[in-house]
């Protein structure tokens, strides 16, 4: 800790074990805060969810830990990222190199990275309240069990309970009118293991797929929705019943959408897509929340694990500089809210832009899209070029007033 700290160690409780979690366990360690992890989850769940793309900015976090081998061994890359109309016909490209990952995987190398440095993480925790003591924290879990530590950071993504507790103030997820489904699957009739990642503004929805090397076929497609599903009401829509919506949407949509949807075996999964656009503070007293519980992003513009990943080496190097945590966490939040805000407002508009349109909005999209994806391409440059040194030194940040 900083210059103004005690000099016994200190402990951090952090909660949730997804990406934010491990991460900011394996930079605390570095400057020789314990932290332990506490899950909700009985046990990991490495098989499950979706898949997503780790940006170079997220890569480049992993990096200063030098894990990046760690995580690459469960992925593959996307080397570059093609758009087509729902004819097939290219629109442009996106020639930026990212890493193709399932979701469990992921959390299954952060977590195994942390584990081999000697981190503790504690299944079955779910986190239920939190006291203040006089010198620190003791959060309580579901199990009725209690942990005490010098200060807590909710780790515990976009529906928060850390957050919940801590800020019961801060605006909740709001749902952006798109539903996300997903699956994995074998076909002969798509594209090769090229690395490019192929995807389509088809007529009732956008569809996109990757095969990798060994053959599988990862997809994933989006449409719009006005109305919210209830909480859970998507996760007990069967896989066939998907299958058929989807089949329905897409049957006029260049080969080999349906192809790649038909061949689904099993395992279509089904998500609304939420975001928040902003929260005005991310941390009370000795609380501070990271990753999706502080600013959680739609996944159109792929960053919302690279932004917890950041936020993790940003949020350690605030606590190596600065005296206390409640210093820390506000320099890290003034440090990160910009930034993290722009990421999610670019986000909520990819996503709008993905809605189906009729044939008069098709045929102008079709002709300004080449031109505004090479802007796009250009707007990711610093996305993705962002670079956390290690060694430059945090400076205190004014406080955020409540
Ligand atoms: C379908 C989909 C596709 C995506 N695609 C991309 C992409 O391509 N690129 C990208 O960068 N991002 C993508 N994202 C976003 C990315 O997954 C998230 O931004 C990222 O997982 C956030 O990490 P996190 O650690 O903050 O939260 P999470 O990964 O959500 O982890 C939170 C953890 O906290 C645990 N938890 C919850 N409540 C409690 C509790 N009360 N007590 C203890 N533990 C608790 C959960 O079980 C979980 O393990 C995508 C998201 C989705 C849903």
């Amino acid at each position: 800790m900083g210059s103004g700290a005690s000099a016994a160690p200190q402990k951090a409780l952090l909660i949730g074990c997804g990406i934010a979690g491990p991460t900011l366990a394996m930079f605390l360690q570095r400057i020789g805060v314990e932290a332990v992890v506490y899950e909700a989850g009985d046990e990991p769940r490495d098989g499950a969810g979706a898949f997503l793309n780790l940006a170079p900015n997220g890569l480049a976090v992993l990096e200063t830990l030098g894990i990046v081998a760690d995580v690459e061994k469960y992925g593959t890359h996307t080397t570059s990222t093609a758009f087509l109309n729902h004819k097939g016909k290219v629109l442009g490209e996106n020639p930026a190199q990212t890493l193709l990952i399932k979701r469990g995987l992921l959390n299954k190398a952060l977590r195994e990275a942390a584990q081999d440095r000697g981190v503790r993480i504690e299944f079955g925790k779910s986190f239920e309240s939190l006291e203040h003591t006089a010198t620190g924290v003791v959060a309580r879990f579901a199990d009725g069990s209690t942990a005490e530590g010098d200060f807590l950071v909710g780790c515990d993504g976009i529906h928060s309970k850390t957050r919940y507790t801590v800020l019961p103030e801060a605006p909740r997820p709001e749902y952006t009118g798109v539903i996300g489904t997903a699956g994995y699957t074998r076909s002969d009739q798509a594209a090769p293991a090229d690395g490019v990642m192929r995807m389509s503004f088809c007529l009732k929805g956008f569809f996109g797929y990757q095969t990798i090397p060994g053959g599988e076929i990862y997809w994933f497609e989006n449409f719009h929705q006005a109305a919210e599903p209830g909480r859970g009401e998507l996760d007990k829509v069967a896989h066939e019943t998907w299958k058929k919506q989807l089949l329905a949407k897409h049957r006029n949509d260049h080969h080999p959408v349906s192809a790649i949807i038909e061949s689904t075996e099993s395992g279509i999964i089904g998500y609304p897509i939420y975001d928040m656009l902003s929260i005005p503070r991310w941390h009370r007293d000795r609380v501070c929340l990271v990753g999706d519980a502080a600013h959680a992003t739609s996944p159109h513009v792929g960053q919302g694990a690279s932004m917890a990943m950041e936020d993790s080496i940003v949020l350690t190097k605030c606590l190596r500089d600065l005296p206390t945590p409640e210093a820390a966490f506000a320099a890290f939040q003034s440090l990160r809210k910009e930034r993290v805000e722009k990421i999610i407002k670019e986000g909520r508009k990819t996503g709008n832009q993905k809605a189906a349109a009729n044939g008069f909005q098709r045929a102008v999209r079709d002709l300004v899209l080449p031109f505004f994806l090479k802007i796009g391409v250009k707007a990711t440059d610093p996305v993705y070029s962002y670079r956390v040194d290690w060694d430059e030194p945090v400076r205190r940040a004014a406080p955020v007033q409540a």
